[in-house]
Order: C-alpha cells, then structure tokens, then sequence
C-alpha cells in the first residue's frame, strides 16, 4: 500500500464524517472535497450549479464516471448510539460515525484513487481516458437528481460510471427501481356524536391498506433483482376536530419495482383497489432545493436497472478485482436505491457497483466501515480504467 494513502486515507474520511451533510446541506463538506482533491493533484476541481463536487483527471476523449454521494441521513434517535454520531473515530480497525458506509468512505477511496491516477498517470491511466470523479448531493433525498442534472445540464455523458455505494467487497450490477405514491381517500364530515351522519375516510382508507398488504407476495419477480414490493410508509387524515368523523385520510407508499414493472403501471394497481373511483392516487413531485438553492423538479419515480454480465463494464471489474485481491468475486444487487436509477435506469449508461461498508450499516446507529476496505476500495478504482481499457481492446 502507498505509504501517503496509509497515512492520510483513513484521516480524511474521518475528517469528513465529522463534518454533518444532510441532504440540503452539504455545502461545508463539499469546499472540504474540493479542497483534498486540489491538494492530491487533481487536473481540475469546481463545485457545480447544482451543488456536486466535480474533480477531473486526465483529458482523453473517452469518460468514465466515479460517483460516491456526499449527503447522509440524519441520525435518527441519539440514544441508540453508543457513541458521537460525528467522531469519526478511528478504532478496532474501522472509522465510526454517520455516513462510514453511506457513503463517505466511498468518495474518500475516489480522492485518494484520484491521487494515485495522477502520481502514476503513466502506468495507471491509458491515455484516451478522463476520469470524472462526482460527488453528488441530495442523493438520500431523490436518488439520480444529481445526475439528470449533470447529463441535462452539463452536458456530461460518461461511457460508463462506476458507483461507490456499498456492496461489501462484491461488485454490484443492479437493483431494484422504485416509485413513491400517494393515495387520498375522501369522507364527508359530521359531529363524532353521530358518526352514521357521515362518512368516515379512516374506515375506507382502512380497507385499502389491507389490499395493500395482500399485493405484497404477489408482484412479480426478477431472477436477479428479486420481487417488487410495497409498504405504506405514512398514514395521515384530518377532520373538523377531534370530535369529528374525519373527512380526509392520506396514505403515502414506498413501491419497489423489480425489472419490467412501470410506474405507471404500479400507480393503476393502486388506482384499481378503490371500486368508487374517489381516491385520488398520484406519484408527487420532489422539489425541495439543493445547498445552493437551486430546484429541479421531477417526479417521484425511479426505475429499475442491471448491467449485463457479460458487459465489459461488468468483466474488467471481475478481472481487476481477481488480480488485485487474488480471489473471484462474487455478483450481487443492491437491496436499496442508488444514483444508477438515473444513469443507467433513465439514461441506459451502464454502471457498475463496487463500494466500500455494508448495506445493513446504511442508515443505522453505530454505523461503521472496515479500514481494509477502505484501501481495497482506492485500489480498485485507481486500477480499474486501466482493465477496462483491455476488454475493450479485446
Ligand atoms: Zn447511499
């Protein structure tokens, strides 16, 4: 291992843990990205529009992407940590904190494969390649908003683009898409005194998510990706007082779609549970503004996708992974969303996953990333244009 990377690596990422970024507001983490990537050398280093740290090296015709999103959740109850949230503490070989896996460990091994590509640009950087490393903002927020702005509105279309999200030491090639929906069930209102004057949203709404329940062994199924699947995540309703028959309940779902399944179409299965024709189902609108205020607005929809096997996106990672760990990986899936739902799912850019942390730490208390990941994860994206390079000669 590079003796700078030993030494200043596992700092860094803990240096960025303990700089707090939920999504909005990420601004202090960025300059603090911009700012290693200057120092380790790279071509050049700017903060987008939209609010994405953009750091290039290389200037070939041919584009390859690494993204690694640099907003967390927030921390949820502080009880169930048992420790600060935002040490970025270096312990028992791994660095702790809120967003070690999700995902700053991966945009940390991205600067620092950056710095390698650039100390051995000969060796490691075929000629014909820029490497665009992003990190993006907003991610948790709407997954893949980042990139639409960036292929829209930069003009920026990578030939492929590797994301750092975590897969535990496996390479990713998919996932599963997903849309939101929400669905308001009408009642008309009376005194709670007399409830059979009115008609009560609660109790129609009720029936609905008992459907709702039963839908979910029963959506389709993809070999790889798995079966789609649906959850109520939200029920509200709202009536004159409390002392009322409500007049309004409003239930908010989170829907997986597995591959083949539309948005569309999942928004009709909803539709279809109320006989009357008076719930209004729709899939909102995401338009909350980035850390540097700027608003896209889009739909709430976000679809599946997977990179063929046999892809040379797909194969040099194999083959990269194989010479540099001296084992075969494994192949696997993501369970939760990424930005790949933008860059390959809306733009059919193929991407590849190899990130370091794991999924279950994602979004939990305590949570953590392995060090010796950490490291894999650098090496790996330093060496992998290079393989890529080679199949394509193939
Ligand atoms: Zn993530």
């Amino acid at each position: 291992m590079n003796r700078m990377i030993e030494r200043s690596l596992p700092d860094f990422l803990s240096d960025i843990i303990r700089i707090p970024s939920y999504s909005g507001q990420e601004s202090g983490v960025a300059r603090r990205i911009e700012a290693e990537m200057l120092r380790v050398g790279f071509d050049e280093v700017r903060i987008d529009r939209f609010g994405n740290v953009l750091g290039r090296i290389g200037s070939g015709p041919r584009l390859i992407a690494m993204d690694g999103h640099i907003d967390t959740v927030e921390i949820g109850n502080r009880d169930s940590w048992d420790f600060d949230p935002f040490s970025g503490e270096i312990r028992d070989g791994y660095i702790w904190g809120r967003g070690a896996s999700d995902q700053k460990a991966g945009i940390a091994a991205l600067v620092y494969a950056g710095y390698l590509m650039r100390s051995f640009q000969k060796e490691l950087l075929p000629e014909e390649f820029t490497i665009l490393i992003t990190g993006t903002v907003s991610e948790e927020d709407c997954d893949g908003l980042c990139w639409r702005y960036l292929i829209e509105k930069e003009s920026i279309r990578p030939e492929l683009c590797v994301i750092t999200e975590p897969t535990d030491g496996t390479i990713y090639r998919g996932q599963r898409g997903r849309v939101e929906i929400s669905a308001r069930m009408p009642g008309i209102s009376a005194h709670g005194s007399a409830p059979e004057r009115g008609v009560n949203a609660i109790t129609r709404m009720a029936d609905i998510v008992t459907s709702i329940s039963d839908l979910s062994g029963t959506l389709p199924l993809d070999e790889f990706l798995g079966r789609g699947s649906i959850t109520v995540s939200r029920i509200t309703s709202a009536a004159p007082s409390l002392c009322s028959v409500p007049d309004s309940c409003e239930i908010y779902l989170d829907r997986r779609l597995t591959w083949g399944e539309t948005p569309a179409a999942a928004l009709e299965q909803i539709r279809a549970l109320d006989s009357t024709g008076e719930m209004q189902v729709e899939i909102p609108e995401f338009t909350a503004p980035t850390h540097r205020g700027f608003v896209y607005p889009v739909l709430k929809e976000y679809p599946a996708w997977k990179t063929d096997p046999s892809h040379p996106a797909i194969t040099a990672a194999m083959d990269a992974f194989e010479s540099l760990f001296e084992r075969k990986p494994e192949i696997g899936r993501w369970i939760f969303s990424t930005n790949g739902v933008a860059i390959s799912g809306i733009y059919g850019i193929p991407c590849i996953g190899f990130g370091p942390g794991r999924e279950e730490w994602a979004h939990a208390p305590n949570e953590r990333v392995a060090i010796d990941q950490l490291y894999q994860a650098a090496l790996f994206y330093a060496f992998y244009p290079q393989y890529y390079h080679r199949q394509r000669e193939r």
